[in-house]
């Protein structure tokens, strides 16, 4: 804990990737900093209840699959393939707790001050701004020159399907079932739904995916969208689109759902052993005392900040889930880190037409830039180019031939506007695209590029190819 009196020149509220990593930055430009965490652990949503438990999960549900399904056809015969919920969840948990330790370790390295308890702006600027921290000890009060507001995002709760902890739950408890539900029906076709939907099916789960829109994923390329629907299908979830779910009763041990047909107005019920809520995310700012310092939100509760994550306040700063833009890890530890490079007086930058956002379902979609629909929307001249995973040659060898790469770039200069790709690796193969973006580059120049062969990448220059009609394998 920091003394009283203490002034320090930064304090971020909340450890995840948007405040620790700007926490560190900071450290690293010479700011005395501390970060209040209410949580026992940092790391934020990200790293205990997100990203990576989620993606740990994604990986053993997988590799039960690929046992189960797969192994046999490269002539390896295991028997019959179980499974131990337990050890897979307990190995989940290692993966969260070495990484949130590794946090702390990176803290004390970087001689940042942790705070632990709830962060709170008390509205007395006489010693700086003065930040309470409430925790089971007791309250103390922090100081600083500056503060930046990180305290991220909470699930979204749904009207009539109120969450319960046991039966109804968040992506939070679904990262922690103690047994593989019978059926679960998931509220919601975008990507975290789609993500746990994907792992609990692998596992043995029915499931039931309840999507409002006619598509999955809204903001993605509809080509991606359908495709992923088709392949999703085909391993055996369900979908209802245009589908809203209006209710939820429990009886005994299953919840009835009661849904509604968006066009026809058809009603009906679904009986499910678990139900997921997975309808959003809502900015957390609750009891933040925002009020009483002064800085303003925007319509949507998110806190409003200029191209410098300045709030209306002179010394108060907002990143990450708090503030607008793609809910996503990398996308706030980008901005911690512009942010603090800008109150430490250098030049800090987000490029926001080169963020990559990734699926990790199988196969995985991930993407950068415009989508064909937008580009078109916007009026601007485009070029596109597609390559099939089918005609990879290191896709057929892994037997991994689902999927494609579409490819956008500008009609009259070329410049690459957007990449989307639906793949096995589809989140590591985006990555290239994201550079030559970055550099302002063309499909030109990711074209003669020359590729390893053979690998998947070689689709990525192969839809390059394809913008200007000159595929070789295709
Ligand atoms: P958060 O990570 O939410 O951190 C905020 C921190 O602030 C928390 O630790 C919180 O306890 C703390 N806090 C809040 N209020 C206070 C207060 N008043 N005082 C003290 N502490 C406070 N993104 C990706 O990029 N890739 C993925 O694969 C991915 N998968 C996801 C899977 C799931 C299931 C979920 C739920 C999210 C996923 N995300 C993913 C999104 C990602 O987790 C968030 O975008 C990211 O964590 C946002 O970072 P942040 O620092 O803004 O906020």
């Amino acid at each position: 804990m920091g003394s009283e009196t203490e002034l320090f020149d930064l304090i971020i509220l909340g450890a995840g990737p948007g405040g620790y990593v700007a926490a560190i930055r900071a450290a690293q430009l010479g700011l005395k900093v501390a970060c209040v965490e209410k949580d026992p652990t940092l790391g934020g949503t990200c790293l205990n209840v997100g990203c990576i438990p989620s993606k740990a999960l994604l990986d053993s549900s997988e590799h039960f699959h690929y046992a189960k399904t797969k192994l046999s056809k490269h002539g390896i015969l295991v028997g019959e393939v179980s499974l131990d919920l337990g050890l897979m969840m307990r190995r989940k948990d290692a993966v969260v707790r070495q990484l949130t330790t590794g946090i702390a370790g990176l803290f004390k390295k970087n001689k940042i001050t942790t705070l632990t308890g709830f962060g709170s702006f008390t509205g007395n600027r006489k010693n700086g701004i003065e930040i309470q921290v409430s925790s089971a000890q007791g309250k103390t009060l922090a100081y600083a020159k500056k503060v930046i507001i990180a305290t991220g995002s909470i699930p979204a709760p749904l009207k009539g399907v109120e969450f319960d902890g046991k039966d109804i739950v968040s992506s939070t408890e679904a990262l922690t079932f103690s047994e593989v539900p019978k059926h679960l029906v998931v509220i919601g076709g975008g990507v975290i739904g789609l993500e746990l939907g994907s792992v609990w099916q692998r596992l043995g789960s029915k499931v039931t995916v309840v999507e409002y829109l006619d598509k999955l994923c809204p903001t993605i390329d509809n080509a991606l969208s359908a495709e992923l629907l088709k392949s999703l299908t085909k391993q055996g979830l369900e979908f209802r689109l245009k589908t809203q779910c209006m209710s939820a009763t429990k009886k005994g041990t299953q919840v009835l759902l009661k849904v509604k047909h968006r066009d026809s107005g058809e009603e009906m019920e679904l009986a499910a052993d678990k139900v997921l809520v997975s309808t959003g995310r809502i900015p957390y700012t609750e009891n933040l005392g925002l009020e009483k310092i002064g800085v303003k939100l925007n319509e949507r509760k998110r806190v409003t900040v200029d191209e410098h994550y300045h709030t209306n306040v002179d010394v108060v700063f907002a990143i990450g889930d708090v503030i607008e833009g793609p809910m996503l890890a990398h996308k706030a530890e980008e901005e911690g880190i512009a942010c603090v490079e800008r109150i430490a007086g250098t030049a800090g930058h987000v490029n926001y037409a080169a963020i990559p956002w990734v699926i990790y379902t199988h196969p995985e979609v991930a993407g950068v830039g415009m989508t064909e629909e937008e580009a078109k929307q916007k009026g601007i001249d485009i070029r596109v180019g597609q390559f099939p995973m089918a005609a990879n040659g290191r896709a057929k060898a892994i037997d991994e031939v689902e999927g494609f790469v579409k490819m956008i770039a500008d009609a009259k200069t070329d410049r690459l506007l957007g990449v989307h790709i639906i793949s096995a690796h589809a989140g590591d193969l985006v990555q290239e695209a994201v550079t030559v973006m970055e550099f302002g580059g063309s499909s030109e120049d990711l074209a003669r590029t020359c590729h390893s062969h053979p690998t998947l990448s070689e689709a990525v220059k192969e839809a390059a190819l394809a913008v200007e009609k000159r595929t070789i394998h295709y």
